[in-house]
């Protein structure tokens, strides 16, 4: 049987490697996307390829739509066929109130988590689509509770692009369902990964956490499982549905 290709945005470091190693042992052969972190990237590649699954880096910076097509092409080129995409690249700026805040920072807010997902979206469609010959497939979208939140005086910016997140996976959905491609989003509470320190947030993570029902954080392998299951055909009558994976809140 030829492989089924899972590309996984991100999917170097953070939810993004937990959600490539859960895939591999799951079965993915998994095409491990990255910005700069390639190191991060090719260790995860090498741990699937130790479980016996073909892995491969891709280095694309996903809000690039030039970038974005050649990463598409580079994975073309590997035995097997696309069959799944996780749109899991984002990013936040530094905490900041809305008057604080500059264009160039939305740019870069919107550009890698809104429009990375919608170039990636775009570009797996054209493959796994049966309106263009493709064999269908699932799409999983990183979403966040931030979404339902708004995260004010922290980071609403962010929180906007989430809620396109939301509002794309649910459209998306019901236009692909037709043409054998799946599409549901993950909305994560507070997980332990680093981007709470790339977002100079790290001195209100306990109070954060001390505010959530479970009293701690998640973990990037409690998300990952619930893009496992959305992977799987044991979801399979759940389309445009958003799973909450935040302790309650
Ligand atoms: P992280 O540890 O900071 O990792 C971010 C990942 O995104 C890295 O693999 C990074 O690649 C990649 N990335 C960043 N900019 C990129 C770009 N322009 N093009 C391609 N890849 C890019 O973050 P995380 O916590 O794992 O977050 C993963 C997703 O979960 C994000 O969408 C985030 O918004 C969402 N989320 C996280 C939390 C949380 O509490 N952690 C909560 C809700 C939602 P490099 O390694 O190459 O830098």
């Amino acid at each position: 049987m030829k492989p089924n290709i899972l590309l996984i945005t991100g999917g170097g470091r953070g939810i993004g490697a937990a959600i490539s190693l859960l895939c591999a042992k799951a079965g993915w052969d998994l095409a491990v996307n990255y910005s700069r972190d390639r190191d991060a990237a090719e260790s995860v590649a090498e741990q699937a390829r130790a479980k016996g699954r073909h892995a491969f880096v891709v280095q694309a910076d996903v809000s690039d739509e030039v970038q974005v097509q050649a990463m598409f092409a580079e994975i073309d080129k590997h035995d097997g066929k696309l069959a799944g995409l996780v749109n899991n690249a984002g990013v936040v700026a530094p905490l900041a109130r809305l008057e604080e805040m500059s264009v160039a920072r939305w740019q870069q807010v919107f550009g890698v988590n809104v429009i990375g997902s919608l170039l990636c979206a775009r570009e797996a469609v054209k493959r796994m689509s049966t309106r263009h010959g493709g064999a269908g497939g699932v799409i999983v979208n990183m979403s966040s509770r931030a979404a339902h939140l708004g995260s004010p005086g922290i980071y609403v910016d962010y929180a906007a692009s989430k809620g396109a997140i939301d509002t794309l996976t649910l459209g998306l959905a019901r236009e692909l369902i037709g043409e054998g491609i799946r599409v549901n989003g993950v909305r994560p509470g507070i997980i332990d990964t680093e981007i709470h320190a790339s977002g100079g947030m790290d001195h209100l993570l306990d109070d954060a956490v001390a505010g959530l029902p479970i009293r701690r954080m998640g973990t990037a392998e409690e998300v990952a499982q619930a893009v496992l299951w959305l992977l799987s055909d044991a979801s399979s009558y759940t389309v445009g549905s958003l799973i909450d994976v935040g302790g309650g809140r």
